[in-house]
């Protein structure tokens, strides 16, 4: 394995490293499962390929007939046997036509089986995304993820599907042809023969090269893609920096990293094609030598050596299209092995065999001597341990210094990391014991970033209630507060939110999070920094949402505007992942203490921000 702390690791070694596999492992045992639902189509394809080699092999068959037998020489001319001709001719094209109508069909239904497997490979992907942990994502660019679902999957049809069948195809056709030589004259076989051993050593290399050159343009364009994953998703920034033309310089060197990685694997691979073109010569003209002399010694006759030259030409052709079938087994297996890598990473976060059951929690919540780092192996923690207390029903406030571990605290709660000590617990169950789905239908968080889905308002509630009618969704905002501004909106509840909920404002989208958490109804919520930046009649609107919301529940309020939390039941100061102090608001400032610290801070600024305002 990669040694993660020496230097810093490529993506795809981050990857191998998460998946703790190496990137090189066989695939084949993994890839028939895939192929077990179209099993029927790959077996009729497999039979229409050998009705095809047999339509091919009947052609040589008449060529022979019609020199040998429509021909009859008379004293000094030859006479045509019109009857035989018209009758060869009709089976020579209907031997075309079966061939055309065959090939049709055999397309089709290999078509049909690549959009059924491709389409149940993607949704595996999709799933098997969407279950890893948050850390994952941490870790790997979303392009590269993107690129594995998308091109890497497409990459695997002509490898799947089409590759079985055509590669039988070839070598029944090298084999026949074999087989009619060695019956027409075994010497013509012979001369062959000698082709093989060379074919053979050149395609072991040309396989080894080529897997390795795709395995690096696939990476390649990995890069690229997550690139412009980036780019598009952290456009404005780009722009507000004017980092445009620094971006695309990057792009630009990716787009050649890639390009190079292309034709240095053609250079590489490029001799296979011409290779193979003249073993073809090579052997076609041998067999002219060899046939002229047979039909010298009068060991074959006419007819035999026309027939011979096709079969030549059917055992040769299929070592040519055997260079583009490798090409596409190396493409695929690239490929394949990059989604197995990513399939193969397992979530870091599991639920536990036998879950205990939770329907409803009260609602305490307990970190215990909580110890963590997002990095394992970092010996500075972020949760230092961390011991806090909230009762069933509690208003908690939690403040602190920037990066101290106060968003962290919700990570762990909501376990979308594990604690390396202590425990945190719900109800007093250790998370560890329950199933997430469980943990997260009770924990409700309400992010400082708000996401929101592209779809109306009220598609976005109903992520919470999913079968809640749009009357009960409305009377829900209404319930809130939250109507006054949502109603507003150019058509109400159906305006589309845009992609990420860009076409709404800030704290618009906090008064849709708000509802959509109210909605779910959760005995825990979470409310990291709800309220920031909006204007005063929203933030009124916020503010009396949020206390609806936190009624009945335990509420635990992230924020750093100080003056929204002073009627918290308690407040808790973190500062290098620990609680430093805890109290009611008068209790802490009389103590004189980081808390009073901090609420002094926050005062001075507040009003350096008023009297700047004013000025
Ligand atoms: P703020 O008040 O600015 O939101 P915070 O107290 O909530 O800060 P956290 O977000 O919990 O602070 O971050 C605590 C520390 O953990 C910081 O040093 C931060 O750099 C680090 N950190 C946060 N998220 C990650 C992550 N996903 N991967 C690695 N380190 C992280």
């Amino acid at each position: 394995m990669t040694d993660m702390r020496n230097k810093t690791p490529s993506d795809i070694e981050i990857e191998q490293h998460l998946a703790r596999q190496a990137l090189d492992r066989g695939m084949f045992h993994r890839l028939l499962p895939l192929l077990r639902p179209i099993r029927r189509q790959i077996l009729a394809v497999i039979g229409i390929e050998l009705l095809l080699v047999f339509t091919v092999f009947l052609r040589p068959w008449f060529v022979r007939e019609l020199l040998d037998k429509g021909l009859v020489p008379s004293a000094d001319h030859w006479l045509l046997d019109e009857r035989l001709v018209l009758w060869l001719g009709l089976g020579l094209a209907a031997s075309w036509l079966g061939r055309f109508l065959l090939a049709g069909v055999s397309q089709f239904i290999a078509g049909r089986a690549a959009i059924r497997v491709l389409n149940d490979l993607r949704v595996k992907v999709f799933a098997h995304v969407q279950a890893l942990s948050v850390s994952y994502f941490d870790q790997t660019r979303a392009g590269r993820i993107i690129s594995r679902a998308d091109r890497d999957v497409d990459a695997l049809e002509p490898l799947l599907v089409q590759g079985p069948p055509e590669l039988l195809g070839a070598l029944l056709r090298c084999g026949l042809a074999a087989v009619m030589l060695w019956r027409i004259e075994p010497s013509f076989f012979y001369s062959l023969a000698a082709t093989v051993p060379l074919l053979a050593l050149a395609t072991w290399r040309f396989k080894r090269v080529s897997q390795r050159n795709w395995a690096k343009v696939a990476e390649q364009r990995s890069r690229f893609t997550a690139h412009l994953v980036e780019s598009v998703s952290g456009v404005r920034l780009i722009q507000q920096c004017g980092q445009e033309q620094t971006n695309q310089a990057r792009y630009r060197r990716l787009l050649e990293d890639f390009n190079q990685a292309l034709i240095h694997g053609s250079l590489r691979a490029g001799w296979f094609a011409p290779f193979t073109a003249l073993l073809s010569t090579a052997g076609m003209a041998v067999l002219l030598l060899v046939g002229g002399h047979g039909l010298a010694e009068g060991k074959v006759s006419v007819g035999q050596v026309a027939e011979s030259l096709f079969y030549v030409f059917l055992f040769l052709g299929p070592l040519q299209e055997l260079s583009d079938l490798f090409e596409r087994y190396a493409t695929g297996s690239a490929s394949a092995q990059r989604i197995f890598l990513l399939l193969d990473t397992r979530p870091q976060v599991l639920d536990p065999p036998s879950p205990r059951p939770l329907a409803r929690a009260r609602g305490q919540v307990d970190f215990e001597h909580v110890g963590f780092a997002y990095a394992p192996n970092s010996p500075r923690r972020v949760i230092d341990g961390l011991d806090l207390h909230i009762r069933a029903g509690e208003v908690l406030a939690i403040v602190g210094p920037s990066g101290h571990g106060k968003s962290t605290l919700v990570q762990l709660l909501t376990r979308f990391y594990e604690v390396q000590s202590g425990a945190v617990k719900l109800d007093g169950i250790d998370l560890r014991e329950l199933a997430q789905h469980d943990l997260r239908r009770n924990v409700g968080v309400v992010l400082q970033d708000n996401v929101l889905f592209s779809g109306s308002i009220l598609d976005n509630l109903r992520l919470a209630a999913p079968g809640a009618d749009a009357a009960r969704l409305v009377a829900a905002a209404r319930e809130l507060g939250a109507d006054e501004v949502l109603e507003r909106l150019p058509q109400g509840y159906h305006t589309e939110v845009g992609p990420l909920g860009a076409h709404l404002s800030h704290g618009q989208r906090q008064l849709v999070c708000l509802v959509r958490a109210y909605l779910a109804d959760p005995a825990v919520l979470v409310l990291d920094e709800a309220t920031s930046a909006v204007d005063v009649h929203t933030e009124r609107r916020i503010q009396q949402a949020l206390r609806r919301l936190c009624q009945g529940r335990t509420a635990i309020i992230i924020a750093h505007r100080l003056a929204t939390i002073r009627d918290a039941d308690r407040i808790a100061v973190v500062r290098h992942g620990q609680v430093v102090e805890h109290g009611v608001h008068a209790e802490l400032m009389e103590r004189g203490g980081a808390y009073a610290a901090l609420y002094e801070a926050y005062l001075r600024s507040a009003g350096e921000v008023v009297a700047g305002a004013l000025v």
